[in-house]
């Protein structure tokens, strides 16, 4: 394990329990009236589990607390985001949801 693993997870963490970040999430939360915004687009009502950075705090820090980079998901799509390190899964899962 490098030594600079724990300063990485140290600062996200920290954001993760920031005020900002809980009144941004909160916020989020009922700007999308507590639902998934992913399944609304195909239609399907769900609630929203987590409030997800569009573009990953770990490449862009600034957008961190930018509202339009935040977006309601159930916990399904949500894991679905970030299981895109497998090509094929990805592709899977693209095609899967053409055909629905
Ligand atoms: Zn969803
Ligand atoms: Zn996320």
């Amino acid at each position: 394990m490098e030594r600079s693993q724990g300063k990485y997870h140290e600062k996200y963490n920290s954001f993760y329990n920031s005020p900002a970040w809980k009144q941004l999430r909160a916020e989020k939360w009922v700007s999308a009236d507590g639902l998934c915004e992913m399944c609304r687009e195909k239609g399907i009502v769900r609630k929203a589990d987590e409030i997800h950075h569009i573009v990953p705090i770990d490449k862009d820090w600034s957008k961190r607390l930018d509202f339009d980079n935040l977006i309601a998901l159930c916990k399904d799509c949500h894991n679905a985001q970030h299981e895109r390190i497998s090509p094929l899964k990805k592709f899977l899962q693209e095609f899967d949801g053409d055909l629905k």
